[in-house]
Order: C-alpha cells, then sequence, then structure tokens
C-alpha cells in the first residue's frame, strides 16, 4: 500500500499531534511484526522499535563548551500486566522519565511507567 500525498500529510498531522505516551502505544502496535528486509529467514531475528537520541551540552574544562556524545535509548513499552490496565491504556502522561538499563539485553530504557518491557528482548524492567 502506497499513501498518496495528502493522505501521508493528515497521517502525519495526526501523529504529530498525539501524547508520547499514545505515540509509544500506536508504534508499539505498527512495529509488532516490522522487521528489516531479509531477515525473516530462522538465524536472524530483528524488529523496530522507538527509541531516543539525546545529548548534553556541557562546560568543558577549557572553560569553552562543547556537545557531549548521544545516548541511545530504547522507549520500553508500558507493562500492563503490572497495572492489571487494559490493552488501550498507555500510561501516564509524564514524559519517558523513568530510566533503566534492561538486565537480559543491556540496551539504557526510557519508560513514561515505572513497570516496562524491553522493545529489544522482551525483559520485563524496573524502571526508577
Ligand atoms: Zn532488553
Amino acid at each position: 500500500m502506497t499513501l498518496n500525498n495528502d493522505d501521508r500529510d493528515s497521517l502525519v498531522s495526526r501523529l504529530r499531534d498525539l501524547a508520547d505516551e499514545e505515540l509509544l502505544g500506536v508504534l508499539q502496535r505498527v512495529f509488532a511484526d516490522r522487521t528489516l528486509l531479509g531477515t525473516e529467514v530462522p538465524i536472524v531475528e530483528s524488529h523496530f522499535f522507538l527509541g531516543n537520541a539525546t545529548r548534553l551540552y556541557e562546560n568543558t574544562p577549557d572553560g569553552g563548551q562543547a556537545w557531549e556524545p548521544w545516548e541511545i535509548h530504547a522507549i520500553a513499552y508500558p507493562d500492563l500486566s503490572a497495572y492489571d490496565a487494559d490493552p488501550d491504556w498507555f500510561g501516564f502522561d509524564y514524559g519517558f522519565s523513568e530510566w533503566a538499563i534492561c538486565s537480559t539485553c543491556g540496551i539504557e530504557l526510557r519508560c513514561n511507567v515505572k513497570y516496562g518491557i524491553c522493545p529489544v528482548c522482551s525483559t520485563k524492567a524496573y524502571l526508577a
């Protein structure tokens, strides 16, 4: 399926208007069976997930300022079972302020709730 330009603009506009947690919920459903082309064979596994890149503009020892290296975070999905929530709940509108390192795959996670699921390896995580 290919969208025409008007439909594409409309879709982009609707997605931009969503709160962060609702955008994540929508993309979680979109990403559920989305893989890199050519990775469907039994010896390779891949899937899409939402990520964020952040860097800080910091003071340097010589009195100047410079950008720090990028930090990459995967945005964890809310663990609905921990909240006894229905599938349409997107979690709290706190932004993705909770943080943890996934105990299985080691990626840094961000989430809008304390109990999340790593979008890379599906391990449950407690974020603080
Ligand atoms: Zn993980």
